[in-house]
């Protein structure tokens, strides 16, 4: 009874959230069914969940934290041969709770490693060869070797891209890192994020036209077309990871609270 008030409720807000950007609400009727989005929000917070698994079987796992009503989403990595950002995913979840007020305005959920088995085996893509950060029903999709033959073709790409569409967050991070470089890069409208993140990280602003194109990636789906905010946050590659938490520790945590 109690879960089916709270499927009720869940449905009732989801309906009302974004009344002003179809876009959303065209996404919110692809996503997966009501009940798979309610049983990702139902159970207990601050535990590791698995929500899905690899190619090779590996868990794909969240944890939330907080109740607030801001949302966001933070993605330890996509890029398996980027695992720079893993020491920031192990090490956020203290440092935000430990943030005075955060659990109240945050609802914070983070997907610790989209890629395990890119992970597992330094890959840049997954155990199909195939770059999940090309696999994502953008405008700019392109079917290709590497990119998958359809848009969420891969099993870990459709896992985040239902997550996002059941969270429906206010801002997504997704840890990667860049040869040679380090900066912080947005799609969507999260230019303002991306100031905050740079002021407070020295991390320079890399736009995305200064870079090649990314066609089908998380950036072009969530920041072009769902029209939602998402930092890419490019480490330099062979950063130690418990620098580069250090190193960003501040920034993460003030975008992450930010409007
Ligand atoms: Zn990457």
């Amino acid at each position: 009874m109690r879960a089916a008030l709270l499927a009720a409720f869940l449905l009732v807000g989801c309906v009302g959230f974004h009344p002003r950007d179809p876009e959303w609400r065209r996404a919110k009727s692809a996503a997966p069914d009501a009940t798979d989005a309610t049983a990702v929000r139902v159970l207990p917070r601050s535990q590791w969940q698995v929500i899905g698994s690899s190619v090779e079987g590996r868990p794909l796992r969240v944890l939330r934290l907080g109740q607030g009503p801001r949302r966001v989403l933070w993605v330890g990595g996509i890029h398996g041969d980027e695992r720079e950002g893993a020491f920031a995913t192990a090490e956020l979840p203290r440092a935000f709770a430990a943030l005075p007020g955060a659990l109240e305005a945050v609802t914070l959920t983070i997907l610790e490693d989209a890629n395990p088995d890119g992970s597992q085996h330094n890959t840049r893509g997954n155990a199909n060869g195939i770059d999940l950060n090309r696999n994502y029903p953008a405008n700019n999709y392109l079917p290709g070797d590497s990119r998958g033959e359809f848009p969420l073709d891969q099993p870990e790409a459709k896992v985040l891209h239902d997550l996002v569409l059941a969270e429906r967050p206010h801002l997504v991070i997704v840890a990667h890192s860049w040869r040679k470089d380090h900066f912080i890069n947005f799609d969507g409208p999260a230019e303002h994020l991306a100031e905050l993140f740079s002021a407070r990280s020295g991390f320079r602003l890399k736009r995305s036209d200064k870079i090649a194109p990314t066609p089908g990636s998380l950036g072009s789906w969530i920041g072009h077309k769902l029209k939602q905010p998402i930092l890419t946050l490019e480490y330099e590659r062979g950063t130690d990871p418990r620098s580069a938490w250090m190193d960003t520790r501040q920034a993460i945590l003030a975008v992450i609270l930010a409007e």
